[in-house]
């Protein structure tokens, strides 16, 4: 995969295609500008140049074809302009590929950064639609993806308008080459020990990625909602916890497997239980065979906390994906924020990807003590899984 570095962009027009996908609360400002931040760097790269930047980006999921305000890409614009600290214009289009988009393109200067709306107003991004990536692409004269949290889908800006570009005019931004040179390298040479810990929901999101992983890693961790399944399957009475019944046999085949390979399963020991999904009742602290029917598991509990301590203690490597708890509540949050102390606190390299795991970190305070956080969540595990991405792929045709 090619890098911006090896292109000769100075002066000329460059379209990157960045994540912008960033958490807003009910008043619409952002709470969290992390992906933004990003995605600075190779934006200033270009601005260094001279080049005219114009950046695009979709933001979540507004019905294609029709303007809503709450979708617009508007209140980043401004965001990259504060963070940035330039002295030229911050450009926001107020469509995609129609007039003002064009005219705005049109008449850009040297050093100015150009936004357009949100790619999937237009119908044509998700259908990795030709005609609009071509329109797309008449933008510039360099094509730069930096939007890895985004590749893993074949969309118009991520896929067809790499097609418009020859070799010697597209490339990965920084951001992308940061992120799949961690993933790839940890994952074809880690140095070992090397311990994946798991948790989050459910195991069927997660279940390629941990099927991939068992032949990789040296120990794996599972906590969340997702231990239940395999406590279930070991044959744990598990209350009211949530659990995939159809998932039982996969859940089993991993455990053998890891067994067969060497590699040590880890679940949680203790768990916090109540009797419903809920903040406001009480909770109780048991061992993980001591569940009362009709309570819930909704966080590891102390004991299991310690263990898995244990067990990362020689660690080299860690992956780690997935909060321990429902994290979101308080009451359930211990958990994961001691994971991610713990993780912290060893010598290893440290991989978090996800955008729950990477919100834990945060709330933790323990971002800076990680060797890396990922931005995209679904497109890391994608990696993990072996999967191709069509981003990536598009790059190198
Ligand atoms: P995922 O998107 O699969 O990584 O899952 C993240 C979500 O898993 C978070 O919103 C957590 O609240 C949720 N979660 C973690 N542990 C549990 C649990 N024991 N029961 C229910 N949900 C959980």
């Amino acid at each position: 995969m090619k890098s911006i570095k090896n292109l000769d962009i100075d002066g000329k027009r460059v379209f990157i295609r960045c994540d912008f996908n960033v958490p807003k609360d009910e008043f619409g400002n952002i709470t969290d500008d992390r992906r933004i931040r990003a995605s600075l760097q190779t934006i200033r790269y270009c601005i260094d140049r001279d080049c005219k930047i114009i950046l695009a980006s979709h933001y979540e999921r507004p019905k294609a074809g029709k303007y809503e305000e709450k979708f617009s890409l508007a209140p980043i614009a401004k965001r990259i302009h504060t963070l940035l600290k330039i002295k030229n214009e911050m450009l926001m289009a107020t469509d995609v590929i129609g007039e003002d988009a064009k005219s705005k393109a049109n008449s850009m200067k040297e050093g100015d950064v150009l936004l357009l709306e949100n790619l999937r107003y237009e119908v044509g991004e998700t259908s990795n639609d030709e005609e609009f990536a071509k329109e797309l692409a008449s933008f510039a004269d360099f094509y730069i993806n930096d939007a890895f949290g985004a590749c893993h889908r074949k969309h118009a800006s991520i896929y067809a308008i790499a097609q418009q570009f020859d070799t010697d005019h597209k490339a990965a931004g920084f951001l992308m080459s940061k992120e799949v040179n961690f993933f790839s390298k940890v994952l074809e040479r880690p140095i070992r020990p090397f311990v994946a810990v798991v948790g989050g929901s459910k195991v069927s999101g997660k279940l390629e990625a941990l099927t991939n992983l068992i032949t990789k890693v040296d120990k794996v961790i599972i906590g969340g909602g997702m231990a239940f399944t395999f406590l279930k399957a070991q044959g744990h009475e598990i209350g009211t916890s949530l659990v995939e019944d159809n998932l039982l046999n996969e859940a089993t085949a991993i455990m053998a497997k890891a067994k067969d390979l060497g590699v040590k399963f880890y679940l949680p020991i203790d768990l916090v239980v109540a009797p419903e999904f809920s903040d406001s009742v009480p909770v109780k602290y048991l061992p993980t065979q001591e569940i009362p029917i009709g309570w819930m598991g909704l966080d590891i509990g102390p004991a299991s906390s310690r263990l898995f301590r244990e067990a990362l203690n020689d660690a080299q490597t860690i992956i780690w994906n997935g909060p321990m708890g429902v994290y979101e509540m308080d009451k359930y949050s211990k958990g994961s924020l001691q994971m991610s102390h713990h993780i912290a606190q060893t010598h290893a390299t440290t991989i978090v990807g996800g955008g729950d795991t990477a919100d834990v970190a945060q709330r933790a305070g323990d971002v800076d003590e990680m060797t890396f956080v990922s931005t995209g969540g679904g497109a890391s595990l994608k990696l993990i899984e072996g999967v191709e991405l069509p981003g990536l792929k598009a790059l190198e045709l």
